[in-house]
């Protein structure tokens, strides 16, 4: 049995370095340390660090109660609002940003300033893009299905300026800029994915391809590692979902010559050596 793990599997430079930034206030012994939202998407690196004294806040309301202590703001990054309430409360700030996140900060902001229409594909929901969109100061639509971007129809008579949530699938950006290109609309577009979720999901496509049996190891609410759960599947129907290796029932899965292995951009590197282990032993 041959066990395939992806070479970009695991922590992207983004959340290193974010989650990083967050030990480093620890060994420093400020107190006391929140993130706003959970740092990364992974629920054994959240709960190691609740157990050194780090606290999630989830809303601008918990924000606002705070009095003092150090305010970490994860790789997602946030509104530009909770820069200024973090600054009107004199907190200590910890910009854990991506700069590929930033990046798009700036795009949407001086986009918007000179006139532009912004259209973020991503996910609506998803705490990037609430961010992203925070730093609009004009009209700003998010779409992220084909039908959405069919039905869009731009009412501002603005030129359109189309940047990406970062962890986007890649193909299926092209294909909904293709849509709104065929509106006649005036458009720019940036894309603003980056390279880390590029490189995975091309990897875990070619690996998903070649292999009997894939498992995806990542949060449950991490959305570049349903992403990859979703081109993995498609290549390979024995695609597995697992968040450690807990949920891995090796004895289910039928034999197989060949497994592959990839993992999201918040999944630390023991998980996947463990489930690696796990996966050779057992077949
Ligand atoms: S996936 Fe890319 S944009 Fe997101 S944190 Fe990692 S390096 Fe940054």
């Amino acid at each position: 049995m041959e066990v395939i793990v992806a070479k970009t599997a695991g922590f992207c430079f983004g959340v290193k370095r974010a989650v990083d930034k967050v030990y480093e206030q620890v060994e420093k012994g400020t107190e006391p340390i929140c993130t706003y939202g959970p740092i990364i998407h992974n629920e054994e690196v959240v709960k190691d660090l609740e157990r050194k004294g780090v606290s999630v806040i989830n809303s601008v309301s918990e924000l606002k109660a705070l009095k003092e202590g150090t305010v970490v703001i994860r790789s997602h990054g946030v509104a530009k609002e909770i820069y200024d309430i973090i600054e009107s409360k004199g907190l200590h700030l910890v910009d854990a940003t991506c700069p590929f996140v930033l990046k798009i900060h700036n795009i949407v902001k001086k986009e918007s300033a000179s006139g532009s229409e912004i259209i973020i594909i991503g996910n609506d929901q998803h705490p990037e893009v609430e961010g992203i969109k925070g730093w609009c100061s004009g009209p700003v639509t998010v779409i992220e299905s084909a039908a959405e971007a069919e039905n869009f129809v731009q009412e501002s008579g603005k030129r359109l300026c189309i940047v990406s949530q970062t962890t986007f699938n890649y193909n299926k950006f092209n294909k909904l800029v293709e849509i709104l290109s065929k509106k006649g609309y005036d458009i720019i577009v940036l894309n603003t994915i980056c390279n880390a979720t590029e490189e995975r999901q091309t990897e875990a496509r070619a690996i998903a391809k070649r292999v009997d049996g894939m498992i995806v190891i990542g949060g449950r609410h991490s959305s570049n590692t349903q992403k990859l759960f979703e081109i993995c599947k498609n290549e390979c129907e024995n695609t597995y979902y697992i968040q450690t290796l807990v949920d891995l029932d090796v004895h289910s899965l039928p034999s197989m010559g060949c497994v592959g292995i990839t993992a999201g951009a918040s999944t630390p590197n023991n998980i996947i050596e463990e489930v690696q282990k796990n996966v050779r032993n057992e077949f």
